[in-house]
């Protein structure tokens, strides 16, 4: 048998929590991979898998894409990650909630959980009368930061398409740049809105298709079907759905000059950055760019700890610089010659104190 800790995802992983609760029927995995600069934070995903090792893959490198996500957003956590293990169509329950609360409290404050995919505010707000180790909760007054992250991430994608289009093709606008979006829903949804304000041409696809034409009905944009969208002929791809989707295949079929977009994990493998790079596509890497969520989240949890309210307008700021943290990472790279993604793993593993 391989260790464990051969596995190629193991990435000295701090702690991998498996969690058993027969009674409301709870199988989740909890990885911190590193509290360095500060708790693990990260969402948790609610996910049928076909197979246990896709949970326990999608939790590495999730918690992994964590560390370097707060690290580069500058923020005093580490990464992790839950995932739970559903069953073929079976929904959340309170009782399973509440024992994933009862899980994440044992661990003390080493992980501090939020949504992810699966999960909504009101499945978290019931994680939280197990623990206090939660974020994400809804917000009580307009102008405070927290609550739903998807809207903050889509402005921090939003901010980082207009950097990559002003380094990629001079543009200090995306008025007429065309952007093909994969994925309307929390994010994807939120990133169209704001480029079609901005007169952006859009072309938009999701698995759910009604989805899709409701959303480019709205922004008077172009549809095409979930599996044509990879091909479209565009300016930006930004993929919003999920990861994995940038594979030798996939990267073959891209037609643009510029990826970016907010699904974590866009890279199947760690050869696919240089197969963008080679391909002389501009990527922004995925951590940098989606970080505005767990900016937002962290920024109320860390207020909450303190009892102080905490101000939007202190999320807008730290929104604002991820522009200036990818442009910083393509100067890198083209002074190097590696990878955006490349430079962008050595900067965070620096900052997470294994350089
Ligand atoms: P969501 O569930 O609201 O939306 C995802 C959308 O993608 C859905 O409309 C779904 O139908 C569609 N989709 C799924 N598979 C698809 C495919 N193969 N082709 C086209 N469309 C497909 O989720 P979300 O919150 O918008 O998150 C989207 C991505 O962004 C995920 O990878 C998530 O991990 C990542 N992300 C989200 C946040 C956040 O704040 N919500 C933060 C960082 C990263």
């Amino acid at each position: 048998m391989t260790a464990f800790w051969a596995q190629p995802d193991y990435d000295d992983h701090e702690l991998v929590q498996l969690v058993r609760d027969p009674a409301s029927g709870l199988t989740a995995i909890i990885a911190l991979h590193s509290t360095h600069l500060g708790p693990g934070a990260g969402g948790t995903r609610f996910w049928h898998y076909a197979q246990p090792e896709a949970a326990m893959r999608d939790a590495l490198r999730l918690s992994r894409g964590m560390s370097y996500k707060n690290a580069m957003a500058g923020l005093p956590m580490g990464g992790g990650k839950a995932v739970i293990l559903a069953d073929e169509g079976s929904a959340k329950s309170p009782e399973l909630l509440a024992a994933f609360g009862d899980a994440v409290n044992a661990l003390g404050g080493r992980y501090v959980t939020a949504e992810d995919v699966g999960i909504s505010e009101a499945d978290m707000v019931a994680v939280s009368q197990r623990t206090k180790y939660v974020s994400g909760l809804p917000v009580e007054e307009a102008g405070d930061a927290g609550g739903d992250p998807g809207p903050f991430t889509a402005m921090g994608i939003y901010h980082g398409i207009k950097a990559a289009v002003q380094h990629k093709l001079g543009k200090d606008s995306v008025e007429g740049v065309h952007i093909a979006i994969q994925g309307t829903g929390s994010v994807g949804g939120g990133v169209a809105k704001l480029l079609a304000k901005d007169g952006a041409k859009l072309t938009l696809s999701d698995i759910d298709m009604d989805r899709a034409r409701t959303l480019a009905t709205e922004l008077d944009a172009q549809t095409v079907e979930a599996d044509a969208i990879l091909g479209v002929s565009c300016d930006v791809f930004s993929p919003n759905a999920l990861g994995a989707i940038l594979d030798e295949d996939g990267i073959a079929r891209l037609d643009c000059a510029i990826v970016a977009g907010g699904a974590n994990n866009q890279l199947a493998r760690a050869a696919d950055g240089k197969r963008l790079h080679d391909r002389g596509i501009l990527y922004a890497p995925d951590y940098v760019i989606n970080a505005g969520g767990i900016i937002s989240v962290t920024l109320e949890y860390l207020c909450a700890q303190h009892g102080q309210p905490c101000d939007i307008n202190e999320v807008r700021k730290r929104l604002a610089q991820i522009p200036g943290r990818l442009t910083d990472i393509w100067r890198k790279s083209e002074a190097s010659g590696e990878p955006a993604d490349m430079v962008s793993d050595r900067m965070a593993q620096e900052l997470i104190g294994r350089g």
